[in-house]
């Protein structure tokens, strides 16, 4: 039986029968009778349900919490949460993932962020791909449905573009696949906490409370909601000032010419059919690009072109209030960028805005403050740590608070590593960080936070986690060259 709040991802995920269909249909026309007080009405069918009319004090019992177990709680279906929950799955925990979206992908699919950035490095003179299992397979699933194209050339370049809407749906049969149990539409409310143990994450969604009793919790909220919600300590901004990363309204443009478009900008198509071009146009006010802006086709309609463009800065991206007013604006910034393409720009003269991210990408805010730090000097220098679960190796690429200007320092090809240490808080023993609120500087993180990067160390997250349950240990007492040696032994780590 499928409950209509919690998913059991191990349950027949197939479409109902007609039959089933339509019994379920005389069911929720039952219990609407049922609501209207008309208690003769079961009397009509023998095969009709039973009903109950709705007693008194309904609204009560709706707010005590509904009590849930799991092994593991992920929180957040992000790049990172999705990579997590998988593995954790994989590795034979039980898993309960909560979103607040009605589907899992976070910034590609929720900010309408299509260009994953899976940056390849150079070892001994060849191109190392540092992908993990999660990364690879999904990769090939969206290639396969014919809704990824890589940049330029093969599988093996250093971008990926994909469609939002067959990524929710073959991102979500992984997990699905894998015996995840989904929770979507629902939000983090608090954290339970006894000595340096997280007892129980409480959520709030449809349907009212719920309190989940865990052994692990994994935050990949993005944000570090969880974390902070159980009183870790985190680190925002830069260090210098405290100053985060704008952030961006992804915008797609529908009806474009592209060899227009292309000819206009000197550029080739790619495979003769994509556009890509990282061009500057001369935008008035808000709508101005941002410097090292980059627009792409979409792969199932290349004339649609997304736009990562657009900058609102000053505005924080874990606070509810911040986030509409940063919405309104990059939204309008989006409409004015439109009408300036349509007015100006070769290739769009009949393009109109087809869709903005459902949420404003966020760049930058809390990180925690974990056992051990990434910094700007570990990534430039190529530090690859013993404990290393993760490797990476783009450049720290941090957009300037305020400005219209884009950093990107280091060496782009040199692999450096993530340590163990980076998600484990040293306040609590059984949580882990995954994604972008893992621990480090400023500058290091505007590297490790692309999105293969982050699915990285999301399948690092979940096999550790499963690993501690079996056993029967704490995540923060795991050994974390040991857990490097697994990661490599099961494909999910290269060995450098
Ligand atoms: C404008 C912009 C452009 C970027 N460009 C690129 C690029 O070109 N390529 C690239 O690879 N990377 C890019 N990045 C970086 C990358 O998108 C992020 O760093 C990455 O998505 C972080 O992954 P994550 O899983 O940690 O967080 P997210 O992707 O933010 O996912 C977090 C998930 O948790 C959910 N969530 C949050 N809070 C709660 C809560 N309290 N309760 C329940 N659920 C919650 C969210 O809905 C979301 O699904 C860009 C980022 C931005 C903002």
């Amino acid at each position: 039986m499928i409950n209509s709040s919690v998913i059991n991802i191990t349950q027949n995920v197939s479409l109902p029968s007609r039959r089933v269909f339509l019994t379920g249909a005389g069911c929720l026309l039952g219990a609407g009778v049922a609501a209207l007080g008309a208690g003769a009405a079961g009397a009509a069918s023998p095969t009709a349900p039973s009903r109950t009319a709705v007693p008194s004090g309904a609204s009560a019992r709706m707010r005590q919490a509904e009590a849930i177990e799991t092994d593991v709680i992920v929180c957040g279906g992000g790049p990172a949460g999705m990579a997590a929950a998988w593995a954790a799955a994989r590795g034979g925990a039980r898993v309960l993932l909560i979103e607040r979206h009605g589907y899992v992908g976070g910034n590609i699919t929720a900010a309408n962020l299509t260009w994953v950035i899976n940056w390849k490095v150079e070892v001994g003179g060849k191109r190392v791909d540092l992908a993990g299992r999660f990364y690879k397979e999904l990769m090939a699933r969206l290639h396969a449905a014919g809704a990824h194209y890589p940049d330029p050339g093969s599988l093996t370049t250093d971008f990926d573009v994909v469609e939002p809407e067959d990524f929710k749906f073959i991102a979500e049969a992984m997990l699905l696949e894998a015996g995840c149990r989904l929770r979507y539409h629902t939000l983090i409310s608090g954290v339970e906490v006894k000595g340096e143990r997280i007892k129980a994450v409480h959520l709030t969604g449809k349907g009212g409370p719920a309190k989940v009793r865990c052994m692990v919790m994994i935050d990949a909220t993005g944000d570090g909601d969880a974390f902070t919600l159980a009183g870790a300590d985190f680190v925002y901004g830069r260090e210098s000032d405290g100053l985060w990363q704008p952030m961006t309204m992804l915008t797609t443009v529908a009806g474009v010419d592209v060899a227009e478009a292309a000819r206009g900008a000197g550029i080739k198509l790619h495979y003769n059919k994509y556009y890509i071009n990282t061009d500057k146009f001369d935008l008035p006010d808000e709508g101005r690009p941002t410097s090292g802006s980059m627009t792409w086709s979409t792969p199932r309609d290349s004339s649609q072109v997304t736009f990562n463009w657009l900058h609102v800065s000053g505005l924080r991206g874990e606070r509810a209030d911040e986030l509409a007013e940063a919405c309104v604006r990059g939204r309008r910034q989006a409409r004015q960028m439109v009408d300036y393409l349509r007015a100006h720009v070769p290739g769009y003269r009949n393009a109109w805005l087809l869709r903005t991210g459902e949420q404003i990408g966020v760049r930058e805010s809390r990180r925690i403050k974990g056992r051990a730090t990434i910094t700007e000097e570990d990534v430039a220098a190529g530090k690859i740590p013993a404990d290393s679960i993760s490797l990476a190796g783009y450049y720290m690429d941090t957009h300037l608070p305020g400005k219209k200007a884009v950093k990107i320092d280091r060496n782009p090809r040199t692999p450096y590593g993530i340590p163990y240490g980076a998600l484990v808080s040293p306040q609590f023993v059984n949580a882990l960080a995954a994604g972008r609120c893992i621990s480090g500087t400023h500058l290091a993180a505007g590297s490790y936070r692309v999105m293969g990067t982050v699915m990285n160390i999301g399948e690092a997250a979940g096999t550790a986690a499963a690993q501690a349950i079996r056993k029967k240990t704490e995540v923060a007492d795991l050994d974390g060259a040991a857990l490097r040696q697994t990661l490599e032994s099961a494909g999910a780590l290269p060995r450098l």
